[in-house]
């Protein structure tokens, strides 16, 4: 009755995960975003204490810093199991040797967004819509980064937004009515930041629609509060998309910040990898996408992993991911599919990979296969 609103507040959290005993955190810490990115594990003596570290992930972590740094937030160790080298979750943040190696078909920049870049930070490829990288920084490094050129200030101190530039850019091209925020992480802005390019973004009247692509809501999730909520929901129509991999990212504090950003009537999608030993098997891939819409997202994209240097030990063939769709499509519900896409390496843009429904054309009808396999005739003229 007298609890003081510091008490009040400590009581409304969860119990911190065992692992919080490492730092000595309490609740009110471990469910602090700021507290979070301070005992970020950043090297290999930070993650010793952490994991059971094998000789292929020591080497990589002597050997790797130069080309992405290493960063991992204390609440997305806490979902891995410690003992085990092949979990899904660590297979994505914690290099191993592999990692040191490149092949020929890697490229720093492979879908070529420096060539479509019209001034620093947009990029413009596709007719009514642009990528703005509005920071370099994400609160955990993923290892098959298609940015991995850019982002942990891997492109030096030159590497920013020319932010009066893209205004004027966006002013005078009236055919952009979409503009994505992207990065790095657009949600490690501040919030007064963020509430400022949304509002000078308002400013455009051609410009309709807002997106934001982040990773916060699965690695920081805390950073997710009604504050920032409250925020984003004022420049509405902004979407929001996440990148999730794996149905374990998906626990009880991603599942409050998802819930928090949908009730504030910010539309959710999720844009997945698809990732050799984390996320290649459909029975995967059919538990992310079902725990996803739990959490009300609508998985939106599946991507093949991009060819960036030393990222080969992520890479699938093609048609492994255009099978999983094929195992999908028909059997679960049509929300939970995603759209399988590769970026085309040059710069061509997202190009969709589909399972073969239209089989042929004979006698003026397509030959149409459903998910089953069955054939069926439908005419092409009336
Ligand atoms: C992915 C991407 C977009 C957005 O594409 P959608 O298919 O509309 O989600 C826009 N610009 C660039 C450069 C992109 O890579």
């Amino acid at each position: 009755m007298c609890a003081s609103p510091h008490r009040t507040m400590s009581s409304s959290f969860p119990k911190p995960p065992p692992l919080a005993a490492l730092w000595g955190a309490s609740a009110e810490q471990w469910y602090d975003p700021t507290w979070q990115l301070q005992h970020c594990c950043r090297s290999e003596d930070d993650l010793q204490r952490v994991l059971n570290l094998t000789q292929s992930e020591r080497r990589a972590l002597r050997g790797v810093g130069r080309r992405l740094d290493v960063c991992v937030t204390p609440h997305f160790l806490s979902l891995m199991d410690p003992a085990d080298p092949a979990d899904p979750l660590r297979l994505q943040v914690i290099p191993r040797s592999e990692e040191l190696e490149t092949h020929p078909e890697e490229m720093r920049d492979p879908c070529a967004e420096e060539r479509d870049e019209k001034v620093p930070g947009l990029v413009h490829r596709y007719p009514d819509r642009v990528l703005l990288i509005v920071t370099d920084r994400c609160s955990t490094y993923c290892r098959y980064c298609t940015r991995s050129r850019i982002v942990s200030g891997a492109a030096g101190h030159g590497r920013h937004i020319d932010w009066e530039a893209v205004l004027a850019y966006l002013r005078e091209h009236t055919e952009v009515r979409d503009v994505l925020l992207s990065g790095g992480d657009p949600l490690l802005l501040a919030d007064e930041r963020l509430d400022a390019m949304l509002s000078d973004l308002r400013t455009i009247p051609h410009v309709e629609l807002l997106r934001l692509g982040t990773r916060v809501p699965i690695m920081l999730p805390r950073r997710v509060a009604p504050h920032l909520c409250a925020t984003l929901r004022r420049h509405a129509p902004l979407f929001v998309s996440i990148h999730c991999n794996h149905p374990r990212e998906l626990g009880s504090e991603a599942q409050r910040a998802l819930g928090l950003l949908v009730d504030h009537g910010l539309p959710l999608g999720n844009q997945s990898v698809l990732l050799r030993g984390v996320n290649d098997r459909t029975e995967v891939q059919l538990a992310l996408a079902h725990r996803l819409l739990q959490c009300r997202v609508r998985p939106y994209y599946l991507y093949q992993c991009d060819p960036v240097p030393g990222t080969r030990h992520f890479r699938t063939d093609p048609h492994v991911g255009v099978d999983m769709i094929a195992a999908m499509r028909g059997y679960t519900s049509g929300y939970a599919v995603p759209q399988f896409v590769i970026d085309a390496p040059g710069g061509g843009g997202k190009i969709p990979l589909n399972p073969h429904y239209v089989v042929g054309e004979e006698d003026g009808k397509l030959l149409l296969r459903n998910f089953r396999g069955d054939l069926f005739r439908y005419p092409t003229s009336f």
